[in-house]
């Protein structure tokens, strides 16, 4: 049986450090993994082949460490991947990410693919300079809040990339020296609106693209807010050519072609422990797989409430579990058009706008009201030449979706009776389509060859994600940057890589996670 070799001084320090860090002292670790002796004694069992794990797991391959990831689907990528109907290939769920710019290209870097990978700039962005001009036109008034709002959040971007280089050296000690961060830690986004301008719709102006944070300004960390924006505006945002799926996809070659083993269509049913430390993973087809270290990319909701022997879990630490909330959802519309829509449409994404608010906006969301909450239409074909077949379209219509209304045919569904779902599911879709006709691309509905969409329960259907949430736990400020809920976990050998966990959701943030429960289990090997 495989003991941490860690005294709990040292684990202490470890975790603060480690929740708080964003920075890999890479000579360190892989000194920790060279010194580990034979490696075949650490076999590793991941939970699921989303982001999160695939990169935990290339790190092990990489290392030699001896490393099985089990996926339920038969494709890997989670969330980051794409499906085919008909003439049409249709993301799942990339709009924009910056891995390959910010510190998370590191990661791709030492996992070999980052050369491997086509990043496409969305066309039609705007730096810090262009948007402050923008806002300062229309809100002469609160031109100095504007600047100084837009060099806040860049800068904190900019101090995060500073801190990402300080290696081995970001715990809270470092971060204190980094004014911005320091100063946003405890932030809503709100908060740090207010502190720069005044008039409710420029405030919302500036928060948009809140929705691809899941939390509207009040609830949502500022951290996290301005890490992703600040990043964006800094460095510009990309797609990955041809899909998503090239990522997930780059991942899992890299485990493979090192020695590592996935498992397509088989699920993790519970861990095993052993005299309080993980031993293995029951699979649902009734097979067994030894582990001295489970990395669960599966949500942290299901891993340590259905997954773990009860009783295993600190009552604390499932305290603060059951303190934090699910985040939110989403309802999408694939559409494969038998026409070139760039003249209609004229650029990559726009959202139709309400009116109401982007708090009066997010309550709808919850509801489900889908033929009056905001919602985005996506041109995939402005991103390159060649998306969709000439003379085709690939579009999505994504309204963010909260789960309750769906939760009363949760029983059935799961139990295989889906005909009120599919009604449901065909009424709101229609009403989706019909808004897009009304709001966007006149004769839309002569134009579909393929249609298909999705609900927060076809989410949990191809992630187990619970509620079908889209970035693991709300980003609150309780559960942001410093607090977010760390990797190592309380059970000795269990570690998160996934949104669920720190730093949190979205293509980065997954892949960050990996790396760091790759880190945290080498240091406890050789601490
Ligand atoms: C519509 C949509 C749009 C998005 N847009 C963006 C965007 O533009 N940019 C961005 O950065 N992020 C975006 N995101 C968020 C991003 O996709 C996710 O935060 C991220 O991909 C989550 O990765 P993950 O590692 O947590 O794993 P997940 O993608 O949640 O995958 C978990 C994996 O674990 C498997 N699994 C679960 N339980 C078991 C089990 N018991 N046994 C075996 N396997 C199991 C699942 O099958 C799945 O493959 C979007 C998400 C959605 C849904």
């Amino acid at each position: 049986m495989f003991e941490k070799k860690i005294s709990r001084r040292s684990f202490i320090t470890l975790s603060a450090a480690a929740a708080a860090s964003l920075a890999l002292d890479r000579s360190k670790v892989n000194g920790l993994a060279a010194a580990m002796g034979n490696k075949a004694n650490y076999p590793v069992v991941v939970i699921g082949a989303g982001l999160g794990g695939l990169c935990a797991a290339a790190y092990l391959s990489k290392s030699g460490v001896p490393v099985t990831v089990v996926e339920q689907h038969a494709i890997p990528g989670g969330y980051a991947t794409a499906f085919e109907r008909g003439d049409f290939t249709f993301e799942v769920s990339l709009h924009l990410t910056t891995i390959h710019n910010n510190s998370t290209a590191a990661i791709l870097e030492d996992l070999g693919i980052l050369d491997k990978l086509k990043f496409v700039p969305l066309p039609g962005q705007q730096g810090p300079e262009s948007l402050a001009e923008t806002l300062s036109g229309r809100f002469p008034s609160e031109k100095e809040g504007i600047r100084g709002f837009i060099k806040e959040i860049t800068g904190i971007s900019d101090e995060i990339s500073g801190l990402s280089k300080e290696k081995g050296k970001s715990g809270k000690a470092s971060i204190r020296r980094y004014p911005k961060l320091w100063g946003v830690k405890d932030k809503t986004l709100a908060d740090l609106l207010g502190g720069y301008v005044k008039d409710q719709e420029l405030k919302d102006l500036l928060a948009s693209g809140w929705g691809a944070y899941g939390l509207p300004p009040s609830q949502l960390s500022a951290f996290y807010f301005a890490a992703a924006r600040g990043g964006t505006l800094r460095n510009g945002s990309y797609y990955i050519r041809p899909r998503s799926q090239a990522l997930s996809d780059a991942l899992a070659e890299t485990i493979t072609r090192s020695g590592g083993k996935i498992l397509y269509d088989t699920a993790a049913r519970g861990i095993k422990l052993k005299d309080g430390a993980v031993e293995g993973v029951d699979l649902q087809d009734g097979g067994k797989l030894p582990a001295v270290a489970v990395v669960s990319n599966a949500s942290a909701l299901t891993v340590f409430k259905k997954m773990l022997p009860p009783g295993s879990v600190p009552a604390d630490y499932l305290g603060k579990i059951d303190g934090y909330s699910t985040s939110i959802s989403t309802f999408i519309v694939w559409l494969g058009l038998n026409r070139d829509v760039r003249e209609i449409v004229k650029t990559y994404r726009t959202g139709f706008r309400t009116g109401r608010g982007i708090e009066a906006d997010y309550r709808s969301c919850l509801k489900g009201e889908l033929e009056r909450a905001p919602y985005g239409i996506t041109v995939y074909d402005h991103l390159y030449q060649g998306y969709s077949r000439p003379g085709k379209s690939t579009v999505t219509l994504l309204c963010l979706c909260g789960y309750e209304p769906w939760r009363r045919f949760e029983a059935d569904y799961r139990a295989g009776r889906k005909d009120a779902y599919y009604k449901e599911k065909e009424r709101l879709t229609e009403a989706l389509i019909a808004r897009a006709e009304r709001d966007f691309i006149p004769g839309l509905r002569s134009m579909i060859e393929v249609r298909e969409s999705s609900t927060p329960l076809t989410n949990w259907y191809f992630t187990r994600n619970p509620e079908g949430a889209i970035y693991g736990f709300n980003q609150t400020v309780d559960n942001a940057f410093m607090n977010r809920l760390d990797c190592r976990t309380p059970v000795k050998g269990l570690y998160l890589a996934s949104a669920w966990g720190n730093p949190g959701g979205g293509y980065g943030g997954a892949l960050s996670g990996g790396e760091k429960a790759f880190r945290m289990m080498v240091e406890d090997w050789g601490g």
